[in-house]
């Protein structure tokens, strides 16, 4: 285990299978839809390459990026889009794949920012969810695991950019989170 992680709360093999159990259960879902999944860079794209490999039908991948968290741990509340998708999302069903669901503050700005482009349907996937934060009227249609008011990193997620390839979700020692 890398030092600086204090505790493990999602191992390589609960990840794998909640990539398989919600990749399967999307799979049920969107039979006979034109499916658009739309990763929210950075955070989800080692979610978003598992699970699409566990849903077996036909898709579109996109990406789109907003800013919510800095250097810091706490969200700013000032959403920014840095990368857009297509401006044209009628015929689609999107499904916007998230690495974690906290205050909800960014998934709602990106959600209501999409659904005006007229898309067939919009649904919100995320692997993580910290219900206990949220702030935001917001819920996700498909959620790997529930995590625990703490700051979490690993499989996509960072702190300051760093531990994004580490293969498991863990708790930051709150040493590290001070010495920067
Ligand atoms: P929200 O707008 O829901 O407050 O924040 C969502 C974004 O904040 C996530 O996509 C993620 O990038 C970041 N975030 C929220 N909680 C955590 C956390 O515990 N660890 C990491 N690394 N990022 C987080």
């Amino acid at each position: 285990m890398n030092q600086d992680i204090e505790k493990i709360l999602v191992t390589q093999d609960e990840l794998a299978q909640i990539s398989k159990k919600l990749g399967e259960q999307i799979t049920k879902d969107y039979v006979g839809k034109k499916l658009l999944i739309v990763g929210i860079l950075k955070g989800s794209i080692y979610f978003l390459t598992d699970l699409s490999r566990n849903i077996d039908l036909p898709c579109c991948i996109d990406f789109i990026q907003a800013s919510s968290y800095g250097s810091d741990t706490v969200s700013s509340g000032n959403i920014e889009i840095i990368k857009d998708i297509s401006k044209d999302l009628s015929g689609f069903d999107v499904l916007l794949v998230e690495d974690i669901l906290d205050t909800g503050r960014t998934l709602k700005h990106i959600h209501d920012m999409l659904i005006k482009r007229n898309p067939e349907s919009i649904a919100i996937v995320t692997l993580l969810d910290k219900p206990s934060r949220r702030e935001a009227d917001i819920y996700a249609d498909y959620v790997g695991v529930d995590v625990p008011n703490a700051f979490v990193v690993g499989y996509g997620l960072d702190y300051n950019q760093f531990y994004r390839n580490l293969p498991y979700i863990g708790i930051l020692s709150q040493s590290k989170i001070e010495q920067n």
